[in-house]
């Protein structure tokens, strides 16, 4: 494509891009609706960074509450940076990537002791935070302090992608992707930009079954033309992920349930969890219990997906006397109030295999 018609091409997606945001933004808690942005009213930057850490791994729907519970219980980052890292780890319970959820803690300690409370506008101090990488750097500069930054997230490669029809694969084709975002982005509203584009990717440029019909930059869509919109971005080859053992170990007495801690690096690092036999990410686990009695075992009860493996859980069920532990890593928790224990979700599964088990057993 000439110079000139590729800048033209740039102009018009991101004329029409920013125009459509304008009446069609999704009303989401962290946001400045565009009527307001337009006038300059910014979003507060400890909710812009609170949200995108979330978002890292994690779909908007299932974000949208626990940002409401992290706001209302720690509403500025100095009231984070002063609560314990369990108790915030336990409020993170669900959404998965834990390691987000140490260095959420992390870097509000640092912004809040540090710098009293003040985010960084620029991308490069942005990066000097714990748990903030490129992606997450630009969203906040751009969102939060309406910088001119390229932002560039799944929905974003996905419409830029088919926008250009990058035919390079991934990770491969990602330079190119950012490359073609930077020429349609904007020198001023960025960050509204940014967010036009998370938008049309979320809910018209999708992955399956894209609505061309309804999409504001259609006239400017080479994907759409070739009519090869869902090849576009063109995926690496598959491999395929590695299974993990794990066995839980269920020991419950007088309606309550023995939980303990996982160990400090790895994995779930720090995580209250059912005592397990030391699985990994590397290793399946030694299928192990914590002491010699008789267990009956269910196998592979429940499986869970992580990014680059799963794992199958076995359930091996304590049926000895009464347990003495001396574990100061264990703790017994009312069974009944197991939701508030904050376990991973794996660990919950499991829980919640049980339970049902049993009611079906009593029936
Ligand atoms: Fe995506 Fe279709 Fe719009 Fe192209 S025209 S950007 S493929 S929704």
């Amino acid at each position: 494509m000439a110079v000139d018609s590729l800048a033209a091409k740039a102009r018009n997606i991101s004329t029409n891009i920013s125009a459509h945001y304008v009446d069609n933004a999704r009303n989401l808690p962290w946001r400045v609706p565009p009527a307001q942005s337009r006038l300059g009213k910014l979003p507060d930057p400890y909710h812009v960074w609170l949200s995108e850490i979330m978002l890292q791994q994690t779909t908007v729907g299932a974000v949208k509450s626990y940002f409401k519970k992290f706001v209302q219980r720690w509403p500025s980052v100095h009231d984070l940076a002063d609560a314990e890292e369990a108790d915030v780890l336990a409020a993170w319970a669900g959404l998965g990537y834990y390691a987000r959820a140490r260095n959420l803690h992390k870097c509000a300690v640092q912004v809040s002791k540090n710098a009293k409370g003040i985010f960084p506008k620029k991308e490069s101090e942005l990066l000097q935070l714990p748990g903030v990488g490129a992606y997450t750097a630009a969203a906040i500069a751009a969102i939060a302090f309406g910088e001119r930054a390229v932002v560039v997230d799944a929905n974003i490669e996905r419409l830029v992608a088919r926008l250009f029809a990058i035919d390079t694969p991934l990770p491969k084709g990602k330079s190119e992707i950012r490359y073609k975002m930077d020429l349609v982005t904007p020198g001023e509203d960025a960050g509204d930009f940014a967010q036009a584009c998370m938008d049309i990717g979320a809910s018209i440029c999708t992955a399956k079954k894209p609505k061309c019909e309804i999409c504001p930059v259609q006239m400017d869509c080479t994907a759409r033309r070739l009519d090869r919109a869902e090849e576009f971005p063109v995926k690496p080859s598959r491999k395929q992920k590695p299974v993990r053992k794990a066995r839980f170990f269920w020991v419950e007495e007088k309606g309550k349930l023995l939980l303990s801690t996982r160990a400090d690096k790895g994995m779930l690092a720090g995580m209250r969890c059912l005592p397990d036999d030391n699985w990994s990410a590397r290793q399946d686990g030694n299928a192990e219990p914590p002491i010699a009695a008789n267990w009956v075992v269910f196998e592979n009860v429940i499986q869970h997906i992580f990014t680059h493996f799963s794992v199958e859980v076995d359930l091996a069920v304590y049926r000895g006397e009464k347990i003495v532990t001396n574990n100061d890593d264990n703790i017994w928790w009312p069974l009944e109030q197991i939701e508030q224990a904050g376990l991973p979700t794996l660990y919950a599964k499991a829980v919640r295999w049980m339970v049902k088990k049993k009611q079906e057993d009593e029936t």
